[in-house]
């Protein structure tokens, strides 16, 4: 979804280079340590990234995203937060690779990601693919992808795509709220509040590479 432009978006963005990268680096020394990194393709304003490495020091996370506006409002919330184990990409999910090494990754996170309806859109979904194929070569063997969406086609489509690439799933949810356990541990992204407040149930799934295959 396009966001209203933001004045000032692309020099806030160029004034902090220590937490938004536009190209690759090396990641380790970026965040001065050697923990595993989970990035999420599509991360918005950065409510979960930031959520998350707040919830989980011991993480690096990088949220993606290709609208600068967005990035720019993450970037806020990651300097307001003082966290230094969340950064930020300025790109596209599609360069992927370009942006890290092979089975750099531990851990891959798809948030309430654009459905693209259309049938002639289907390659641009992030579930498409020829993106399970690049997230399958940056993730560790045997790597994962959470996925959390309110939109019940894009949810079924990605079922079929993975399942179809040979994925397997660990685990499935077609009402994420109704969990209690998992509640307790579950990081809101912007998308995910606005819909679950609004009464839509939140699908969940935890899909893995099968490194046999
Ligand atoms: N994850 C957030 C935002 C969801 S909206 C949340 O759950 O609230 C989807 C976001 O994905 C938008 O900000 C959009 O700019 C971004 N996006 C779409 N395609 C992308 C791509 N190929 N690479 C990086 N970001 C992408």
């Amino acid at each position: 979804m396009r966001v209203k432009k933001r004045k000032g978006a692309a020099e806030l963005i160029a004034s902090r280079p220590d937490i938004v990268a536009t190209e690759r680096t090396g990641w380790a020394r970026y965040f001065g340590n050697e923990n595993p990194v989970h990035i999420e393709v599509g991360c918005g304003k950065g409510d979960f990234v930031v959520g998350m490495a707040a919830k989980h020091p011991e993480i690096n996370y990088i949220g993606i995203d290709l609208q600068e506006t967005v990035i720019s409002f993450a970037l806020d919330k990651v300097i307001e937060s003082g966290l230094t184990n969340v950064k930020l990409i300025y790109g596209n999910g599609r360069d992927l690779n370009e942006y890290f090494d092979e089975h750099e990754i531990a851990l891959i996170y798809l948030n309430f990601s654009d459905p693209w309806p259309k049938t002639r859109h289907e390659k641009r979904r992030l579930t498409y693919k020829d993106f399970l194929k690049s997230y399958e070569k940056t993730l560790v063997p045997n790597g994962e992808i959470h996925f959390k969406t309110d939109n019940r086609g894009l949810f079924e489509y990605s079922l079929a795509s993975m399942s179809h690439y040979g994925m397997v799933f660990k685990q499935v949810w077609l009402d994420l709220h109704k969990d209690e356990e998992f509640a307790q541990q579950n990081v809101l992204t912007e998308y995910e509040r606005k819909w679950s407040e609004k009464g839509y149930p939140i699908y969940r799934m935890e899909a893995q590479f099968d490194a046999q295959q």
